[in-house]
């Protein structure tokens, strides 16, 4: 099958019991077993196991091209549970521009447990490579990288991983549409479905995908000892969600570079950051390893944090608002919103500025959308 069609179908067969042509919400927290060491098909306990999440579970790593997959309350969970397969003195290496909540994660969390994590401005091969200890047991990336939209080359970096080494990609900004990981030599692909996955706003969830059985079995195990699991009702939105996904994406993609290329002539902006573009410093990496380009583009204004206010009060479609993925269109300042939780100093460094704003750009009519920026960075200048 298709990816379309595999996120309609995939682990979403209709219900053996009534025909239900879509999966049950089993609202249930316990199940009745037929005798002593007897559970009915399986089920036991909601948090070791409940028929919407394992639906989910299926679908999700389908979508990933992947053999396992687990369900989270959030991305954050997610991430959690794959630090959680790391010992004392090991070490994790990353990028600069992680995820705000994935950094606060390593630095704050983790440490305490004689973890540490080192943050590279490496997005190649070499970069990672040359930076490898024989403490170093875990490489993360995204890509595209939040909010600088820089490009990580996956396949390059899955070639030095070594036996020693996991390599996780959080693929939140690219969904299972646009980028699957584990083709290009991943271990373990991670989402926050609250973003793209779930695609409406309405809900926060996680998921990991892996092909590794033994990864498999540490995080279930983890999963169910922690119990940061999704209510039934959370999994049947990211599966509704799902559904959609590849239309939606389509979407996000064109209106994406509608809205960029509205950016680029305006006066009001220095730079604009899409690797849908062809002087993107990623564009040829991105072009190798994504068949498209999700709605996720940042750029910076002339004027500094002045003129930032002004252009999110003049917006009226664009939605001020942390975030990302939903069918509804959103602007964000990251300094002071998603990676507020990084020092100051650090910021600045890789360049998330003051004068940084990041669009995550919806489904809604592009001509309303470009209108609308248009109508802001005029408010600007
Ligand atoms: C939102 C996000 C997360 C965290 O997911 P939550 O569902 O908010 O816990 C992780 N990584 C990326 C890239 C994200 O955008």
């Amino acid at each position: 099958m298709k990816p379309a069609t595999r996120y309609i179908h995939e682990g979403q067969a209709p219900d053996p019991v009534t025909g239900s042509v879509t999966v049950p919400i089993t609202l249930t927290a316990t199940f009745q077993q037929d005798g002593v060491d007897k559970p009915r098909g399986g089920w036991e306990y909601g948090r070791t196991g409940n028929p919407s999440r394992i639906s989910l579970e299926k679908s999700l790593a389908a979508a990933e091209n992947g053999a396992f997959g687990l369900c989270f309350a959030s991305g954050s969970a997610a991430t959690a549970a794959v630090f959680n397969l790391l010992r004392p003195g090991d070490e994790v290496l990353a990028t600069t521009d992680v995820y705000g909540g994935t950094w606060r994660l390593l630095s704050k969390v983790y440490e305490k447990y004689g973890i540490t994590a080192r943050f590279l401005n490496a997005h190649t091969q070499e970069g990672f490579q040359a930076a490898i200890t024989d403490r170093t047991r875990l490489i993360w990336v995204e890509s595209p990288t939040n909010p600088l939209l820089n490009i990580i080359d996956i396949a390059g970096i899955a070639r030095i991983k070594g036996r020693e080494v996991l390599f996780v990609v959080d693929n939140t900004f690219a969904s299972p549409y646009f980028q699957t990981p584990l083709d290009l030599g991943a271990d373990i692909v991670v989402h926050s479905t609250t973003k793209y996955i779930s695609g409406h706003s309405d809900v926060i969830g996680g998921a990991l995908v892996t092909n590794r059985r033994d990864l498999y079995d540490s995080c279930k195990f983890y999963q169910n000892a922690a119990g940061g699991v999704p209510s039934p009702f959370d999994c049947f939105l990211t599966q509704r969600g799902l559904k959609t996904l590849a239309v939606r994406m389509e979407r996000h993609q064109s209106n994406a570079f509608a809205v960029a290329g509205e950016l680029l002539k305006a006066q009001a902006v220095q730079k604009v950051y899409f690797p849908g573009l062809k002087d993107h410093p990623g564009h040829a990496v991105a072009v190798a390893q994504m068949r498209g380009f999700p709605g996720m583009l940042s750029f910076t204004l002339k004027g500094g944090r002045p003129s930032v206010e002004r252009f999110v009060q003049s917006l009226s479609i664009f939605t001020f608002a942390e975030s990302l993925g939903g069918v509804e269109s959103l602007a964000c300042h990251p300094s002071t919103m998603t990676h507020a939780a990084i020092p100051i100093a650090d910021r600045e460094r890789i360049g998330i500025s003051e004068s940084l704003i990041r669009l995550s750009v919806g489904i809604e009519d592009p001509e309303d959308l470009v209108e609308d920026i248009t109508r802001a960075l005029l408010s600007v200048r």
